[in-house]
């Protein structure tokens, strides 16, 4: 067996690799939570579950980004049954929808085309998912809503594992990516202020190793979008446009972007921060001469 293959006994496992792959096995019938970035990570996470002599009956996905379902299309053809909430459900159906977001709804440039950003199989049937609690292949489950790195992300709980997804990333990925990826600001720290009083013991998240404790990690991610914001209040000194805001907060961080998708990605984030800042009241945007400019109120 690989040595990324966990066993945390009483049926729970996980295959860390570049995005996690979540297994929960009773009784012979086991559950998948998210598919990995393609195929060739979904097949090895397959060939450890029939290891185990069990069968794979469910493929939940906690979100529509490519690197947790680019490996779901394989699965799918081969009769796996694939859940998602809806919206994340509707990006695994039809993966060009995540670089067109990335994009502005027009056709995606070559540089979103790439695996990370389009899957490069899709699925076709997925059964919608709302919060709460799921059987699947006999398993009782509870999906946990954790929205704001993506709009309807769910986590997968079992007994007193939470396969968690994109709600904290690790510190070592805020340290490389100081920027990270949000779609709503205000959902995620609401998210991220209720994920220590969940009742579970093991979280398991999408990227990074497992941790028993999820408050310390909750409370750094947590830190970085506040800075975030408050960076990005700070630099409507004078009415900019949101890619010179995203400028200033870039250089904030000493971030040079390497090339046009990661540029693309933070400018999401820097857009949620300014929707934030809407909200609260604190920035309103305008036009001025075919600019469309953001400043503080
Ligand atoms: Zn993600």
């Amino acid at each position: 067996m690989s040595t990324n293959w966990l066993d945390f006994g009483a049926g729970i496992y996980a295959l860390l690799g570049g995005s996690n792959i979540g297994v929960i096995i009773s009784e012979g019938r086991a559950v998948m939570v998210d598919a990995g970035l393609d195929r060739s990570v979904s097949r090895k996470a397959l060939r450890e579950i029939e290891a185990l002599h069990a069968r794979l009956e469910a493929l939940v996905l906690t979100h529509g980004h490519a690197d947790h379902f680019g490996g779901a299309g394989w699965l799918a053809e081969r009769g796996v049954p694939v859940y998602a909430p809806p919206l994340e459900g509707a990006i695994a159906a039809q993966p060009l929808l995540e670089p067109l977001f990335l994009y502005g709804g027009a056709a995606p440039i070559a540089e979103l085309r790439g695996k990370f950003t389009l899957a490069q199989e899709s699925v076709r049937r997925v059964e919608p998912l709302i919060p709460g609690p799921l059987t699947l292949a006999g398993l009782p489950l509870t999906l946990v809503p954790l929205r704001g790195h993506a709009p309807e992300q769910l986590g997968v709980a079992y007994g007193e594992t939470c396969y968690c997804g994109d709600v904290v990333f690790p510190a070592e990925t805020l340290a490389r990516h100081p920027i990270l990826f949000c779609t709503d600001l205000d959902a995620w720290l609401e998210t991220l202020a209720g994920l220590p009083a969940l009742p579970y013991t093991r979280f398991i998240p999408g990227h990074g190793e497992p941790v028993a404790e999820i408050a310390p990690l909750a409370a750094l991610n947590a830190a970085r979008l506040q800075e975030i914001r408050t960076l990005t209040w700070e630099a409507l000194t004078e009415p900019r446009e949101s890619s010179e805001v995203l400028r200033v907060v870039a250089a904030a961080y000493d971030v040079t972007f390497a090339a046009p998708q990661f540029y693309l990605l933070a400018l999401t984030t820097l857009h949620a921060a300014l929707t934030s800042l809407q909200r609260a009241g604190a920035a309103v945007v305008e036009m001025d001469a075919n600019r469309m400019l953001w400043r503080r109120t």
